[in-house]
């Protein structure tokens, strides 16, 4: 990653940019790839393993993903932890004008989200799927994968078309969510988010006590 990368500022629902539907990428230019470098470090400060670029601010369909886990220190990535498909995928992955070829199968999860920081809920979602994307340079290429990187190409597209994960919840889960953030706003992460002294948040083993933000 550059050097120069900086952070960009992540919306947060209820933004009406969330709720674009974003235009595919025509053009691979140098300030694109800066651009996915500024998004996967914006990422990775506020501790998700994925990132559309709606989320910030550009409604285009590119995303940031990165569903490693580290270890303790938070130097060396768990590979131990992923499925034999997830290993297969180098990372981070930079995934442009992405489609879903094939969904197999069934699977839940407790996803959270960078945009609804703080609310975690079970969303159902393929549990293998076959992907088509172009890469940074506009190279089409194609993978197959399940496990937790499966989960967060969905939860990334959803974003695409401007859905979030809480749109998947029942009709009452999702508006109690909805008026509450409404009404109240988000809480204080300085007293809600204890991820900051503890790097598992990414550990699927541990899903409840520390959900993934993508
Ligand atoms: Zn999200």
């Amino acid at each position: 990653m550059s050097k120069t990368a900086s952070k960009l500022e992540i919306l947060t629902y209820p933004n009406p940019v969330l709720r674009e539907v974003s235009k595919p990428v025509t053009e691979f230019k140098p300030e694109l790839k800066k651009f996915a470098e500024d998004m996967l470090e914006t990422m990775y400060e506020a501790k998700g393993i994925g990132l559309a670029a709606v989320q910030v601010g550009n409604p285009i369909q590119l995303l940031v993903i990165d569903t490693r886990s580290k270890d303790e220190v938070g130097q060396r990535y768990k590979y131990d932890e992923m499925t034999e498909l997830e290993q297969s995928i180098e990372q981070p992955l930079i995934l442009i004008n992405p489609e879903i070829v094939k969904g197999y199968g069934k699977t839940t999860f407790d996803e959270g989200c960078l945009s609804v920081p703080s609310f975690f809920d079970t969303v159902e979602r393929f549990e293998k799927i076959d992907v088509k994307a172009k890469d940074i340079h506009g190279k089409e290429f194609k993978f197959t994968v399940d496990g937790l990187l499966a989960i967060c190409v969905q939860h990334e597209m959803d974003h695409l078309s401007g859905t979030l994960f809480i749109d998947h919840l029942s009709f009452l889960k999702s508006n109690k969510i909805k008026n509450q953030i409404k009404k109240n706003g988000y809480p204080d992460p300085k007293k809600s988010d204890d991820d900051d002294e503890d790097n598992s948040a990414r550990s699927r083993k541990s899903k409840s006590k520390d959900p993934v933000k993508a």
